[in-house]
């Protein structure tokens, strides 16, 4: 009985953050969070893109480490943070912070603005996994919404169920920059798994199931 009420206790306050390689599935896992629970989705990446795709695009060298999969410089991830965090009481950050620096400047930032972090948790896919979802991972350059070739197809082929524009595969997404941004996650983020362990904030679940079974891997979480 104890264990179907489990679910429905109550969220805690305080902000999320995702980590885990490219590909394994935060975007997915965080706008999902986004439509059950209070929590705003902030993508770095998406907020990148998004800027590069407006009237004014982003500063060419900052828009050429993108499409290597390289990191852009912290400080202005920081400023894009600080600017985007501000209208929301909890968020869960998907794809930031990327290495030790910035959480450091996302803990100056959290005091500075009296928020918390509530739990960091990382999905764990492996390697075979994650090649399969990036290789075949198509992307709406409107919404960024996420489609794959074989286990999340559009409704039309090729077209974004919601906007209708034409699917792309991302730059960053050929395998050249994958094999780069898989490397970079294990050498500059993977170290934060200790940092907030130490902090007594990382909990891991396994990020292999489709995006409501991870889901409810993580639900339990969010309320202790
Ligand atoms: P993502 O959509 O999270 O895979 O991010 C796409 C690209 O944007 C990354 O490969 C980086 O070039 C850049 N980027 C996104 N978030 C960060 C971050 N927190 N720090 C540095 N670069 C980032």
């Amino acid at each position: 009985m104890g264990l179907h009420l489990a679910p429905y206790l109550p969220l805690q306050h305080g902000d999320i953050i995702l980590l885990g390689a490219p590909g394994a599935g935060k975007g997915t896992l965080a706008r999902l969070l986004q439509s059950k629970h209070p929590h705003r989705h902030l993508s770095t990446g998406d907020l990148l893109r998004k800027a590069d795709s407006r009237s004014f695009s982003l500063d060419r060298e900052i828009a050429a480490l993108i499409d290597k999969g390289e990191f852009v410089p912290d400080e202005m991830i920081i400023r894009m943070i600080n600017v985007n965090v501000a209208d929301y009481r909890d968020v869960v950050y998907d794809g930031f912070p990327r290495n030790v620096n910035q959480a450091k400047l996302l803990d100056e930032l959290n005091v500075q603005r009296s928020r918390k972090i509530h739990r960091v948790i990382k999905l764990e896919v492996g390697f075979t996994l994650l090649m399969q979802r990036l290789k075949g991972r198509r992307t709406c350059p409107v919404c960024h919404r996420i489609y794959h070739v074989i286990t999340l197809r559009p409704q039309r082929a090729g077209l974004c169920d919601r906007c209708g524009e034409r699917l792309k595969v991302r730059k960053d997404d050929h395998p050249s920059v994958i094999a780069k941004r898989l490397d970079l996650y294990e050498e500059q983020t993977e170290p934060l798994v200790k940092y907030y362990t130490d902090r007594n904030l990382f909990s891991w679940v396994d990020g292999d199931g489709s995006p409501e079974e991870v889901y409810a891997r993580v639900r339990p979480l969010l309320t202790t």
